[in-house]
């Protein structure tokens, strides 16, 4: 038999588009050196000032599939119309190599699948907005996505929002230091136990 691989802790973080996942994670990732974030693939292009390998791997289509038949994937989604999101094996097999927390920026359903797989060591943190209204309103100040983008990203994110209940913690992110604040928290203690 092959031995078991390295297996540590994977610290999610989920919401709709606009909530503030990327600007908590990030918080995180300065602030803990304990933690480590998965890189996730897609099909999507760049925006500006992302970059390969940091932000995503970012690949072709033809490059998702392939990898999707080579079972690369602990989960992928295509979460919008053409455009493909997944989570390699290999990004976490490589953090926890390093003795790190995985940590997860990821929409509703791959979050949940993930927990499926990991119920023990996971922790799942929905973010939510204060309102929907504030929501749409982020998205649209964020200015990057074009028109139609922000149609498909606001009809997905009033959905996703249904979802809330069914992770471990809701963290509502309006005042962002209190926001920032209470994510520290919650990874100090999932860090801890
Ligand atoms: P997500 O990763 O969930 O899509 P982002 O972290 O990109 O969300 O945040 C969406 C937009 O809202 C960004 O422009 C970000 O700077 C802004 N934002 C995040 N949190 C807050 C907050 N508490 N108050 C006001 N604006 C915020
Ligand atoms: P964005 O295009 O704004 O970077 O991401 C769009 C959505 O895809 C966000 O909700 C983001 O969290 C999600 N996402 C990013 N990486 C993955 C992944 O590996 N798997 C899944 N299922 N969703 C992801």
């Amino acid at each position: 038999m092959l031995p078991e691989p390295p297996h540590g802790k994977l610290l999610i973080f989920t919401a709709p588009s606009g909530a503030g996942k990327t600007t908590i994670v990030r918080h995180l990732l300065k602030k803990y050196g304990e933690l480590a974030f998965s890189v996730s693939a897609t099909t999507r292009p760049p925006r500006p000032g992302e970059e390969d390998g940091v932000d995503y791997h970012f690949l072709s289509r033809k490059e998702f599939a392939r990898r999707v038949e080579a079972g690369a994937f602990v989960e992928y989604e295509e979460v919008y119309p053409g455009r493909f999101y997944g989570t390699l094996h290999s990004e976490v097999h490589r953090i926890w190599e390093a003795g790190r927390t995985v940590v997860f920026d990821i929409e509703v359903k791959g979050a949940t699948t993930i927990k499926r797989q990991y119920p023990e060591d996971s922790l799942a943190v929905f973010v939510s907005p204060p309102t929907r209204e504030v929501l749409f309103q982020r998205l649209r100040d964020r200015s990057t996505e074009d028109e139609e983008s922000l149609r498909v990203r606001i009809e997905r994110a009033g959905v996703e929002l249904g979802y809330a209940d069914s992770f471990d913690r809701i963290l509502v992110n309006d005042d962002l230091p209190t926001a920032l604040a209470e994510a520290e928290l919650v990874t100090r203690e999932f860090l801890a136990d």
